[in-house]
């Protein structure tokens, strides 16, 4: 046993802690939990926990079914709203097959592939997410469009509004959890927030994000409202991204920082930049994985539609953020078009592993633009080589389909699976006669 591992027996002991909940991702970033008792949890560290991963999107085919899940000592955590005594604790765990090795279906594991691949260029990979949600009225049902809890905008500041004892809430039980949060406002739509959480290595914030969303709906619900990371809601008003800041770092000095070049981007920076742009529509079935996502980055708002980088522009898919002189650590990227309902194992494997292929094939990045790249015509836009972004999942899918990229650093099982799964979605969605066409056509034709 190591020191990490007993360091949680003990900790169980200590506060009696009568319930452990192993967690894990399924393929579409689900999170799935088991609780284990406290005297199965060192059988659990030597040998994992069985379970039938049949039941579970994407884990295994039926003819291998078992899987076991081997908790991660280093994430332990205690569960605040399940109370601090007698109370409950989380692991996140690894999913092993049963001859003990990593599983392929395993998000966890295809994100710590791609850090192994960036360790090996020498690389640490950082990110920051900011997310954004709604909040909604209580009860909420598919059947009548949601009611937001207030009229706010951007950064407002609304009297006596849910949303600030909300946010106070929440933020206070990420914190106790160990989830440092940086900002959080009141985003443009009617009950929409963001919350920014502080930037640290990938697969910590990825965690920390799975831990994130459950926090806000147990929060929310305990104010008696309902959180929804739908990347689009309501069709009058902005959706919920999920802008990620992205850094590699080399040692303790960030790679992206060149003090004196333009914006003070280092080569590798270009290149990273230049390879998330070139696999950028190979990668949006992932980081945009809903029908409804499309909705999202086709409807304005200040959604990235096209491919495009520059400074402070916010119609571009990846901007450069203010840097400040002098804080070369804080150089980074901003991809705009990831949604806050993407699995943030598969899409941060994703934007490192199409990044570091920049640098690695030393792709050319073409200039930045400041124009709002949704105002141009398609003439222009084309003449300054702006692509367009996937206009559906079915679009997203069969480019995703033909690319290299995307089948190596998900692995063959996730990459099969995920495609499935993703056009029987798209397959029911056509399937549809929707309001629109009824409103349109019924009486008309
Ligand atoms: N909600 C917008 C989006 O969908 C982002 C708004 C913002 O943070 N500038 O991407
Ligand atoms: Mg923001
Ligand atoms: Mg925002
Ligand atoms: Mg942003």
């Amino acid at each position: 046993m190591d020191r990490q591992q007993e360091f949680v027996l003990r900790t169980i002991e200590e506060r009696d802690v009568r319930f452990i909940r192993l967690w894990f991702t399924d393929v579409l970033g689900m999170l799935k939990s088991v609780a284990i008792a406290p005297a199965e949890l060192e059988s659990a560290f030597a040998e994992g926990i069985g379970f039938d991963g049949s039941a579970i999107e994407g884990l295994t085919r039926v003819y291998e079914a078992d899987m076991i899940a081997r908790p991660d000592p280093t994430t332990f955590q205690m569960l605040p709203w399940r109370g601090e005594s007698q109370g409950t604790a989380r692991m996140f765990c690894d999913i092993l097959t049963p001859d003990g090795e990593p599983s392929l279906a395993d998000s966890r594991n295809v994100l710590k592939r791609a850090l192994a691949k960036a360790a090996e260029m020498g690389f640490t990979f950082y990110t920051h997410p900011e997310v954004e949600f709604y909040l909604f009225e209580q009860p909420v049902s598919a059947d009548k469009p949601p009611v937001p809890v207030d009229q706010g905008g951007y950064f407002d500041h609304v009297a006596r509004a849910a949303g600030h004892d909300f946010r106070r809430a929440a933020i206070t039980m990420l914190e106790s959890m160990g989830i440092s949060v940086e900002f959080s406002h009141h985003e443009a739509g009617p009950g929409q927030n963001e919350i920014d959480l502080r930037y640290a290595d990938a697969l910590t914030t990825a965690d920390n994000l799975m831990t994130f969303r459950t926090v806000i709906k147990e929060v929310a619900i305990e104010h008696n409202l309902f959180a929804s990371f739908m990347p689009k809601p309501m069709a009058a008003h902005p959706g919920s991204g999920m802008h990620t800041h992205l850094s590699l770092f080399e040692g303790d000095r960030n790679a992206f920082h060149e003090a004196g070049s333009r914006f003070e981007l280092s080569r590798t920076a270009r290149h990273f930049i230049s390879g998330i742009l070139h696999h950028a529509a190979e990668i949006t079935a992932v980081t945009n994985q809903y029908v409804n996502s499309y909705k999202r980055l086709w409807g304005g708002a200040e959604a990235p539609s096209y491919v495009s980088w520059g400074h402070n522009n916010r119609s571009a898919l990846v901007r450069v953020p203010m840097y400040k002189p002098g804080k070369g650590n804080s150089s980074r990227i901003e991809y705009r078009a990831i949604d806050s309902a993407a699995n943030p194992y598969l899409a941060f494997a994703l934007l490192l592993t199409a990044g570091l292929k920049g640098i690695e094939e030393e792709y050319d990045l073409v200039d930045p633009t400041e124009d709002d790249v949704a105002e141009l015509t398609n003439a222009e836009r084309g003449a300054l080589g702006f692509r367009p972004l996937p206009t559906s999942l079915g679009n997203s899918l069969n480019i995703m389909e033909n690319s290299e990229l995307v089948a190596e650093t998900l692995g063959e099982h996730v990459f099969e699976y995920f495609l499935r799964n993703k056009r029987q979605e798209w397959t029911d969605y056509r399937a549809q006669v929707t309001p629109f066409e009824l409103q349109r056509l019924l009486t008309t034709l």
